[in-house]
C-alpha cells in the first residue's frame, strides 16, 4: 500500500540558522511531526509549526521506528546535526527500511557537516584528499578505529576527527593523540569547538601542547600534514593551484631567475641521471659548487626512489630538515627523552623498528648518524641520506655510513647541513611522485 505521509531524514547544518538549507528549512516549516534528539530539537524549535517529539541519546532505533510509522500519514522530519549521512541517523533509517522491507516515500536532505564548517573557519585546512575518522567506540571496536587511524596518519592527507571526546570515553582522545604522536610527531592540530553556534572556539596547537580536557564532544580536530601552511589561526592546506597558475612566489621574476639559475646549472652538470639531478640540487640549495664532487653516491639512489613509492617512512634527524620535505617526515628530536646522548641520536636509537625499511635523512647532527649506524645492521633502513655538518665527528660519521651495508647518498668532508638534506630528498620524494 502507498503511504500518504512522506518521512524526510533532515541534516540542519551545524547550528547556525543561517546555515540551515532552504530545502531543510522548507521542509521542516511544512512538517506534521518534527522528531530527534533534544539538542537538534532547541536548534529549530520556533521554526516547527506542527507536533515536535523529543528524545534522548541513546534512543535511536526508537526514534526511527516511531518517524517510519508515523510518516505512512503524515509528513515527518526526522533531524539530525550536520549531514544525516556523516555520523548521523541516515544509514540506520536505511538499514532498518531495508531489512523490514517497509515502503515508504522517504528523502534525505543534506545538510553542511561539521567538517565543512570547521573547514571554513580554519580557511582550507583541508582542500583535496583527507580521511575521516570518529573516536566513538559505541559502534565500532576501538582496535578498528585505531587500526583507521594509524592508516589514515600513514597516507599524509590532512585527518579529520569526529567524536573526539565525551564523559564517558575520554580515554580514547588521549590513546589517539599517542598515535598521532608516533607515526606524526609533534605536529600542529586545529581545535574547532561548536562551530557557528554559541562558544564557538578556534585555535590551532601542537600536539605536545593540547590538554585533552580542551576538547569536548562538540569539537572536531584537523591534524595538519606534511602540506599544511599556518598563518595566526588560519590553517591551509593547499591544493597546488600555486604551482599550475603560478600564484604567490611564483611570479614571473621568481621563474626568470629560477630558469636561468636551472640553466647555468644544466652547463655546468649537463647529464641526465637521477645522479646529476641531485648533484644539480645539491648545488643548487647550496651556492656552492663543489658539491658536483662532494656527493658519494653508495648503490642506486632509484632504490631511495622506489622505497618512497612503495609508501616508506622518511625519518630525519632534525626539524629544519622535516620543514623543508615535500612529504610527511617525523623528526627523531622529536621522540628524545632525557639522555646522556644528544636528542637526536636518543630520538634515532628510540625510533629503531620505525627505521627499519624506511629513507632516514641525517641533516644536522654527527651523532644521529652514529646511532643510526649502531642499529642498522639489525633494522636496516631502505636508504640513507646523509649529510651531517661540521668540525666534530661529522666525517667520521658519515665515513661510517658509507661502510654499511645500505646504498646511501653523503657528502665528502665537513660540508652539508639540513639545507642539502632535504634538497636531497626532495629529489627523490618529486621522482617517485612523478612516474
Ligand atoms: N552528522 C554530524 C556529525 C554527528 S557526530 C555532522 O555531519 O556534522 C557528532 C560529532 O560531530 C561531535 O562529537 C563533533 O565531533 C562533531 N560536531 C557536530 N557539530 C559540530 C559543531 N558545530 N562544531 C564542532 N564539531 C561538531
Amino acid at each position: 500500500m502507498p503511504s500518504q505521509g512522506k518521512l524526510y531524514v533532515v541534516g540542519i547544518g551545524p547550528g547556525n540558522r543561517d546555515l540551515l538549507t532552504l530545502k531543510a528549512y522548507e521542509v521542516i516549516r511544512n512538517a506534521d511531526v518534527v522528531i530527534g534528539h533534544r539538542r537538534y530539537i532547541d536548534l529549530i524549535r520556533d521554526l516547527v509549526r506542527g507536533e515536535i517529539v523529543e528524545s534522548t541519546m541513546r534512543k535511536e532505533l526508537e526514534r526511527v521506528k516511531l518517524a517510519v510509522e508515523l510518516s505512512r500519514d503524515r509528513n515527518v522530519c526526522l533531524v539530525s546535526g550536520g549531514d544525516p549521512c556523516i555520523y548521523g541517523i541516515a544509514s540506520l533509517v536505511e538499514e532498518y527500511l531495508s531489512t523490514t522491507e517497509i515502503s515508504l516515500d522517504y528523502e534525505i536532505i543534506p545538510g553542511v557537516s561539521a567538517l565543512n564548517a570547521a573547514n571554513s573557519l580554519l580557511g582550507c585546512a583541508v582542500s583535496g584528499d583527507h580521511a575521516v575518522i570518529s573516536l566513538s567506540d559505541s559502534l565500532i571496536s576501538w582496535e578498528k578505529i585505531e587500526h583507521r587511524l594509524r592508516l589514515a596518519l600513514r597516507s599524509d592527507v590532512p585527518v579529520v576527527v569526529y567524536n573526539p571526546s565525551s564523559r564517558r570515553r575520554s580515554e580514547n582522545l588521549k590513546k589517539a593523540l599517542e598515535i598521532v604522536l608516533s607515526e606524526r610527531g609533534d605536529v600542529k592540530v586545529a581545535v574547532v569547538k561548536n562551530a557557528y553556534r554559541d562558544g564557538q572556539e578556534v585555535f590551532v596547537r601542537n600536539l605536545s601542547e593540547l590538554n585533552p580536557e580542551e576538547v569536548d564532544m562538540s569539537t572536531v580536530l584537523v591534524i595538519s600534514s606534511s602540506e599544511t601552511v599556518f598563518t595566526d589561526r588560519r590553517m591551509l592546506t593547499p591544493r597546488g593551484y600555486s604551482l599550475k597558475y603560478e600564484v604567490g612566489a611564483k611570479t614571473k621574476m621568481a621563474r626568470e631567475i629560477a630558469e636561468q639559475s636551472a640553466g647555468i646549472l644544466r652547463n655546468i652538470i649537463p647529464g641526465n641521471t637521477l645522479k646529476d639531478e641531485i648533484a644539480r640540487r645539491a648545488v643548487m640549495a647550496t651556492g656552492d659548487l663543489s658539491y658536483r664532487d662532494l656527493l658519494v653516491f653508495k648503490g642506486d639512489p632509484q632504490e631511495g626512489v622506489e622505497a618512497i613509492r612503495r609508501g616508506a617512512r622518511i625519518v630525519v634527524d632534525v626539524e629544519m630538515v622535516r620543514a623543508g620535505l615535500r612529504a610527511e617526515a617525523i623528526a627523531a628530536v622529536n621522540f628524545a627523552e632525557e639522555t646522556e646522548r644528544t636528542r637526536t641520536a636518543d630520538g634515532i636509537l628510540r625510533l629503531k623498528e620505525k627505521i627499519e625499511g624506511s629513507v632516514v635523512g641525517i641533516g644536522n647532527a654527527p651523532s644521529a648518524a652514529k646511532a643510526l649506524c649502531e642499529i642498522a645492521k639489525e633494522h636496516r633502513p631502505a636508504f640513507i641520506v646523509a649529510t651531517p655538518v661540521g668540525f666534530v665527528g661529522a666525517e667520521e660519521a658519515k665515513e661510517m655510513v658509507r661502510r654499511l651495508d645500505v646504498p646511501s647518498i653523503t657528502t665528502m668532508g665537513t660540508k652539508g647541513g639540513s639545507g642539502v638534506c632535504a634538497a636531497i630528498l626532495n629529489c627523490l620524494i618529486e621522482h617517485a611522485r612523478s612516474n
